[in-house]
């Protein structure tokens, strides 16, 4: 599932590619009913919130899109693909040209880690998007994108990621909390934007327990993980591929970390860990795969 990284990386990409040109927009499957309400008008701006996207087209013309587990945009150039598969939605902008050198669609990208980010097609170079498999793909009101503003926890990634959103209320909200660490990193609630891939590196990374209760969780720890995510999650927008191993921690410290050396425990139940060999353990919390080390974690002796 796509985490807030990919989110904000979407969203920097099609300002880049769109904002202040007329777009087509449309729906070949019929599946974004209110696809005729978009289509034509200029596209003013591309917002990102944790994982959410909203593309503004004017007033009360917000396009919310949530990719959700399997939805997915693919970028290319003209000429525009015959539509295939479960298409929701497409855009383009009014008048774009076929261009004369070949057309290089972007691939779909099944699995972020695995991902090396090679992406063929500069922001600036995108004719079209299509979008497929979103959980939400809907024309919302600005009286409801202001909700989901207020109801989302701050986002590391916001204000271009360069400081995110203030933290205090997110840190508010885990020190009186009875849920556990991991599970409240989850809560879009709490903190937008963090992932199941995030959760388990920035708690690995500050060597914290997933079992820890947010009211146990030392303030000066919570902070220190905040100031952490919004980095590393930056980082993660570059190319789409997360990377959250130190290099002195990595087998191959020197060059480009090898695909099985990106994260210290996320997709490694059973491993050793880099850092004390420990096999790494996991386990189901709410739905969702946990992974930690036991003995970088301390939950070893509890
Ligand atoms: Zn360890």
């Amino acid at each position: 599932m796509p985490e807030g990284n990919e989110i904000h990386r979407w969203a920097e990409r099609h300002t880049r590619a769109f904002v202040g040109r007329k777009m087509h927009v449309d729906s070949p499957t019929g599946r974004f009913a209110d696809a005729d309400a978009l289509d034509g008008r200029k596209l003013e701006e591309v917002r990102a919130k944790g994982k959410h996207l909203g593309y503004v087209f004017g007033k009360d013309r917000v396009l919310h899109v949530h990719l959700g587990r399997y939805g997915d945009w693919t970028e290319g150039q003209m000429p525009l693909p015959e539509p295939k598969g479960a298409l929701r939605l497409r855009m383009w902008p009014v008048g774009a040209k076929a261009r004369t050198d070949a057309a290089k669609a972007s691939v779909r990208h099944g699995w972020y880690s695995e991902d090396d980010g090679s992406n063929p097609v500069a922001p600036e170079d995108v004719d079209w998007l299509e979008l497929r498999g979103p959980s939400d793909c809907s024309l919302w009101s600005d009286a409801k994108w202001a909700e989901l503003l207020k109801r989302l926890g701050p986002d590391p990634l916001s204000n271009d990621g360069v400081e995110g959103d203030d933290p205090a209320p997110a840190f508010a909200e885990i020190a009186k909390s009875k849920m556990t660490i991991a599970q409240l990193l989850m809560e879009q609630d709490v903190i937008a934007g963090i992932g199941n891939i995030y959760r388990a590196e920035l708690l690995y990374r500050a060597r914290m327990s997933p079992f820890l209760e947010g009211r146990e969780v030392p303030p000066a720890a919570l902070k220190a993980m905040w100031k952490d995510a919004i980095p590393l999650m930056k980082a993660g927008m570059v190319d789409r591929r997360i990377v959250t191993t130190r290099s002195k921690d990595r087998p191959h410290s020197t060059g480009k970390p090898l695909k099985e050396e990106v994260h210290y425990v996320y997709r490694r139940a059973g491993k050793p860990c880099w850092v004390c060999g420990t096999k790494i353990l996991k386990k189901d919390l709410a739905g969702r795969t946990l992974y930690w080390c036991p003995v970088c974690q301390g939950t070893d002796a509890s």
